[in-house]
């Protein structure tokens, strides 16, 4: 039959992400899992099947770049838990997990950090069909030095679990970086995490402290880019976030203490800021549930998160839509939109983020627009996300490579095949 694999999209409003106009009344023709054309008017094709939202506004699916798609920490939890949890217990959870960050009309996610590769297989298990959830792009173990933010054995005593080394990312020298670069690719990591600076939720760093030096962390950049993958920068300190940006990481994540100095070198440097404000508002709310040391770190945190952003954006830095989910419950990661438009972001600005520049940060050319020959990964909600910001948590409709997740607010597939 002719158009047998045909799905003609009918958008109320459309914002295509290639450019900051929206389209009103216009047809999106989908051919095998890929947008074939974008017409005026509603298209008719013989044998197409006909997928109205002539009263939606159709968006790109969302990309968040700072997920962890293999825990939740609410709840109190912290990093240790990895250490006690097994892993077929995190994969289990993980699917729940991927599925409703799908479900909330985030296509596609960057994963950055994880333990035992568990994201790779949570990723190769979407890719292969047998659950549903967004592509995923992941990192693997995050690159840290002993006792550092990604360092999960913190909290033990001494020699009751073997000593983390490469094999989970720990490096303390240049040459530990080369080899934990490669060790993370050779078994599957798309781009590199590493820790510039301490965390919250690790349970006994400060913060803001300075971790990797900058020698090695230009040895894992360099590592990292020679094998055609991107680096991601957890920071908090100004100074880390300064010494990760001279070492060339293409994305710094969080950015809680950076200053005007910084920005510049941002600009420079033409490096992506991940904002994770989500993260940022939950353990601030949520400090109470957290140990003693994790509750300190937290206090004003989201407000500072938040500030951070506001200068950032206001001086130009590119920003690319993040949230840090896994410290929040998944599923929720549209509240960050809310969050960026409360700091003083543009809405079509922050629907940018999270397609077109987030897509640009992972550097991968066939999602994140909707315009010929990209995957047909289309999401809609009722009503005008530019009036109304808030209306991006009701996702209505989700596509993924042509394939219909959820119609009408309803989830439409098996959770399981
Ligand atoms: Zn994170």
């Amino acid at each position: 039959m002719q158009n047998q694999n045909v799905k003609i999209v009918y958008a109320g409003q459309l914002i295509d992400a290639v450019s900051d106009q929206v389209q009103t009344n216009v047809s999106v023709i989908v051919e095998n899992g890929r947008i074939r054309e974008v017409r005026n008017g509603k298209a008719t094709l013989p044998g197409a099947e006909i997928i109205d939202l002539s009263e939606s506004t159709v968006m790109p699916g969302f990309i968040d770049c700072h997920t962890h798609t293999t825990f939740q920490l609410d709840k109190g939890r912290a990093l240790t838990d990895l250490y006690l949890t097994r892993n077929a217990a995190l994969a289990i959870e993980a699917t729940n997990y991927v599925r409703r960050t799908l479900l909330a009309g985030f296509t596609t996610v960057r994963d950055v950090g994880s333990a035992n590769f568990i994201d790779v297989s949570i990723r190769d298990a979407i890719n292969a069909g047998r659950i549903p959830g967004p592509r995923m792009y992941v990192a693997a173990h995050i690159l840290t030095i002993t006792g550092g933010h990604g360092d999960f054995s913190c909290g033990f005593r001494d020699h009751l679990i073997e000593e983390p080394g490469i094999c989970n990312g720990v490096i303390n020298s240049p040459g530990d970086g080369v080899r934990a670069v490669r060790y993370m690719i050779k078994y599957g990591a798309d781009h590199i995490k590493l820790a510039a600076t301490g965390g919250v939720l690790s349970l006994n760093d400060s913060q803001a402290g300075e971790q990797l030096t900058i020698g090695e962390m230009k040895a894992v950049v360099e590592t990292a880019h020679m094998l055609e993958r991107k680096v991601a920068a957890h920071a908090h300190g100004n100074e880390g976030i300064k010494n990760a940006l001279r070492a060339g990481v293409d994305s710094i994540e969080h950015g809680t203490y950076l200053d005007d100095e910084t920005i510049e070198l941002f600009n420079e440097t033409g490096a992506y800021l991940v904002p994770t404000i989500s993260a940022g508002k939950w353990v601030e709310a949520n400090a109470k549930d957290y140990p003693p040391s994790i509750a300190e770190k937290a206090a004003g945190l989201g407000t500072l998160i938040q500030e951070a952003f506001a200068r950032a954006y206001r001086q130009k830095v590119k920003i690319a839509f993040g949230t840090d989910a896994g410290v929040y419950p998944h599923g929720n990661n549209a509240g960050e939109f809310q969050y960026m438009v409360e700091a003083g972001m543009a809405p079509m600005d922050a629907i940018m983020a999270a397609t077109r520049n987030a897509a640009d940060l992972l550097g991968v050319s066939t999602i994140g627009t909707i315009q010929p020959g990209r995957f047909a990964d289309l999401v809609a909600i009722e009503g005008d996300p530019l009036a109304d910001i808030k209306l991006l948590r009701n996702i209505s409709f989700v596509m993924k490579g042509g394939q219909i997740y959820k119609r009408d607010g309803v989830m439409n597939v098996e959770p399981y095949k």
